[in-house]
């Protein structure tokens, strides 16, 4: 089983569901413990934060988690990998509600409408062993969103999810990875080790989040975690290229640049992919 992935679900009480295979894959090498990250708070943060009132569709309870005012944080860019960078908050930090009473807990998109079989599985799986976590007063840090994305992940297998959901948490894994490197401490004594470890831990995600999607892509229908078909092959693509599959990546973008769907965005989009899986290769030649 991937090793970062699930770092957190002893703590969660939940080590048992890292024996489940998340896609039904061969067991993964296991990497040691991430290494704690302190990280300097973003300016204008907790003023962009507000409570959220839930009520849970597993075990009834109400209650807040924290959440985004959306209107005033500012878009910076768009990754390849389609993540959008906010700023002043990492928006994808705050993408998990977690209900604190049982432990349900999944991507905002995806909280509200478990099937009665998924309650189930819930309760079998979390409820029963869920360990009351307390997550940040005032903002989620990384490492509480980091952890609230595996109780996510957990949530998913316990509740047999789609293998879109599953490959979607894992992708906002890496991407609050990737948010967390942009605020580590240069001058820190450990910067190398941490900053090489959390690129490993993204390159993992980033792998299941591909193998999902790819299972996802035979087995699903559209939109797709809000994506339609074309987005989806681009996303691949982007995946692809991220976790060293350039012969995909490539496959991905023909399909897109000669396709009768896709919008000019997302074959703009796709041309730029091109460049980037020609520069790669030009530079291991
Ligand atoms: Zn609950």
């Amino acid at each position: 089983m991937p090793s970062e992935l699930f770092s957190d679900f002893n703590s969660l009480g939940l080590g048992d569901l890292s024996k489940a295979d998340l896609y039904k894959e061969e067991v993964k090498p296991v990497r040691k413990a991430p290494v704690e990250v302190k990280e300097v708070k973003q300016l204008g943060e907790t003023d962009l934060i507000f409570d959220k009132k839930y009520n849970c569709p597993v075990c009834g309870e109400e209650f807040k988690n924290k959440t985004v005012r959306t209107g005033k944080n500012r878009l910076l860019r768009i990754e390849r990998d389609l993540r959008q960078v906010y700023t002043p908050v990492d928006q994808v930090k705050y993408d998990v509600v977690a209900c604190p009473y049982c432990g349900y807990a999944a991507l905002t998109k995806f909280f509200d409408a478990p099937t009665r079989m998924q309650i189930e599985g819930v309760r079998k799986n979390i409820c029963l062993n869920y360990r009351t976590q307390r997550w940040g007063e005032d903002y989620y840090t990384y490492e509480d969103a980091k952890k609230r994305l595996q109780l996510a992940l957990a949530n998913s297998i316990a509740k047999s999810a789609k293998s879109s959901e599953k490959a979607f948490i894992c992708l906002k894994i890496a991407w609050v990875l990737r948010g967390e490197r942009d605020v580590l401490d240069p001058e820190a004594p450990d910067f190398e080790t941490m900053k090489k470890e959390n690129e490993a831990a993204e390159i993992e995600a980033l792998d299941n989040a591909y193998e999902g999607f790819v299972q996802a892509r035979q087995t699903e229908g559209y939109p797709m975690c809000g994506m339609d078909e074309p987005t989806t092959d681009f996303l691949i693509g982007a995946l692809a290229f991220e976790t060293g599959r350039y012969d995909v990546a490539s496959k991905m973008v023909s399909t897109l640049l000669t396709s009768r769907t896709a919008s000019s965005h997302i074959k703009d989009k796709a041309r730029e992919l091109k460049e980037d899986i020609i520069e790669k290769i030009k530079s291991q030649a």
